[in-house]
């Protein structure tokens, strides 16, 4: 990316777009925090302030769920079809200023109007798809070992909805919990990351001049333990539905748990990307860039181990490593990828890096921030390629969330399974091989919620389920018709016929 004259220029066209005070969305009205206490938000390209937000604090989140408890008779009450229609009408609407919504995605990620473009619409997608569930909300209706009774099943909404997200994709995040909450039934309280607040906000917005009423869906600024801590704790909040990292996950299963909610956890990934000896080495290196550092890495779905047969093992690696060597770092749609989301992670992942360099781990490219001209002030971080980690070191276990990746050698398929399976997560993994019974054999085994053959570790459709097993999740899928289990509940309805009345 470039800092030229004409790139200043669309940065600023963009920026107007953003306010530079950023509040809550409560009662269909942006609002500051009644402690009038704010925070930065900072543009991860150049690190300037980009505005204010307001930091949320209990009373908010008392407002915000007062709202929703009182809305939810009325909202639950609304016919399925009549709630699809205001989904189906505000996702028009954010089709048709998508170049303004992806603009304001781009400042907050730092990502390119490409890349927020595509995010926006994986975004629009869900709204159709979800939207379109309203006229197939489906039960099931079977006989009864009883004579003259009819069985059947209808979904029901869970209630309040606690909805807590990452940075990563804003908008595509906040469409895979909103739309489907809603649609259910459900008022829902939004918790976004405090990195990325407006994107929320301009949504719901969006669902306000659709004809959402007041008060359903509220959006809540602020930091972690101060907003989303109290809507995890309180028990008028029915379900949690949080995407996000490990320890946070940890922390709401056990104490929304402790309360009986009901929790769904989207969590990490650890993922793997094996290139067999019958690879086509070229299609493989490429997924394994696209995998390692799109997005910066920022994604549950990155391809942070790449375990390669030892036959091709030092032909895979100098072709990743010149692949990955020109790939060029920066906020324009020719770049390859962005910067991370704040000061903190770049830290975190620079230290991550020095920190396995002294343990023994050989770095073969990146490693370092980027502080030329160009990226001054930015959150960029080189992509970053490792070998010779044992695979039970930090960096072999731990997620990162960042452009960093590790190279492994492995003797065979059994070992290169052994190595996949070896993880704390279970969210994604995928194999490059020429051969039908390898791949089959490798999506029987690998022990993840997706398996991509010949592609790279990420790539979720809306129409399709996503999520993981152990630490990448408690076990719910969402986007697919699978996120209907989400938020709602199932009801089993017997009705007795009497004859005699007939
Ligand atoms: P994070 O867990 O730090 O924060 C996520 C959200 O949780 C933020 O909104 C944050 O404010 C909130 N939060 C933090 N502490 C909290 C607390 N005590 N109580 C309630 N809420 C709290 O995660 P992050 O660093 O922002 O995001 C990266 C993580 O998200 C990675 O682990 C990534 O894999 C995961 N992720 C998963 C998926 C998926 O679908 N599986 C998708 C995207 C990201």
């Amino acid at each position: 990316m470039v800092n030229t004259p004409e790139s200043q220029t669309v940065l600023a066209e963009k920026t107007a777009l953003y306010p530079k005070q950023v509040g809550h969305w409560i009662g269909n009205t942006m609002v500051g925090s009644e402690s009038l206490a704010e925070f930065e938000k900072r543009n991860p390209h150049n690190g300037e302030v980009l505005a204010q937000v307001a930091r949320g604090a209990w009373v908010e989140v008392d407002r915000a769920i007062e709202n929703a408890v009182t809305l939810f008779p009325q909202w639950s009450q609304t016919p399925i079809v009549k709630r699809s229609e205001i989904l189906r009408s505000a996702t028009q609407l954010i089709q048709e200023r998508s170049h303004e919504i992806a603009a304001i995605v781009a400042l907050e990620t730092g990502k390119s109007m490409k890349d927020a473009l595509g995010e926006v619409s994986a975004a629009i997608e869900m709204g159709y798809f979800i939207a379109g569930e309203g006229r197939r909300f489906y039960g099931r209706t079977t006989t009864s070992a009883v004579p003259n009774r009819m069985a059947m099943t209808v979904r029901q909404p869970v209630g309040v909805c606690g909805l807590i997200i990452a940075a990563n994709t804003p908008i595509a995040n906040v469409a895979w919990k909103v739309y489907p909450a809603l649609l259910c039934g459900n008022t829902a309280i939004l918790k976004p990351s405090e990195d990325t607040p407006y994107s929320a906000v301009w949504f719901a917005q969006r669902l306000a001049e659709a004809g959402l009423p007041e008060g359903v869906l509220s959006v809540l600024q602020g930091h972690g333990e101060d907003v989303g801590a109290p809507l995890v704790e309180d028990p008028r909040v029915d379900l949690i539905s949080f995407t996000g990292s490990e320890p946070v996950g940890r922390y709401i299963q056990k104490t929304a748990g402790e309360r009986l909610a009901k929790v769904c956890l989207e969590l990490g990934g650890k993922n793997a990307l094996v290139v067999c000896d019958d690879a086509n080495l070229d299609a493989a290196v490429e997924s394994a860039v696209l995998s390692a550092f799109s997005n910066a890495g920022q994604r549950c779905a990155a391809g942070s181990r790449v375990v390669i047969f030892d036959s091709v093992y030092d032909a895979f690696k100098q072709k990743m490593i010149a692949q990955t060597q020109a790939l060029s770092l920066g906020n324009q749609d020719d770049n390859d990828y962005g910067p991370v989301i704040n000061e903190t992670q770049l830290t975190q992942m620079l230290q991550a890096v020095e920190k396995a360099v002294s343990e023994g781990a050989s770095l073969l490219t990146g490693g370092f921030r980027l502080v030329d001209d160009t990226h001054q002030g930015g959150y960029y971080m080189a992509p970053t390629i490792l070998e010779n980690v044992r695979p039970d070191a930090p960096i072999s276990r731990d997620e990162l969330f960042g452009p960093i990746t590790c190279l492994y050698r492995v003797p065979d398929f059994e070992a290169a399974i052994q190595l996949v399976n070896d993880s704390p997560f279970g969210l994604t993994a995928a194999i490059h091989t020429k051969s039908l019974h390898r791949a089959n054999r490798f999506q029987e085994l690998a022990c993840t919620g997706v398996v991509s053959i010949n592609g790279p570790t990420y790539g979720s459709e809306p129409h399709m389920p996503f999520g993981g097993l152990a630490a990448s999740g408690n076990g719910f899928r969402e986007a697919g018709t699978e996120v209907l289990d989400v938020y709602s509940e199932w009801k089993t309805v017997y009705t007795k016929i009497d004859p005699a009345e007939v």
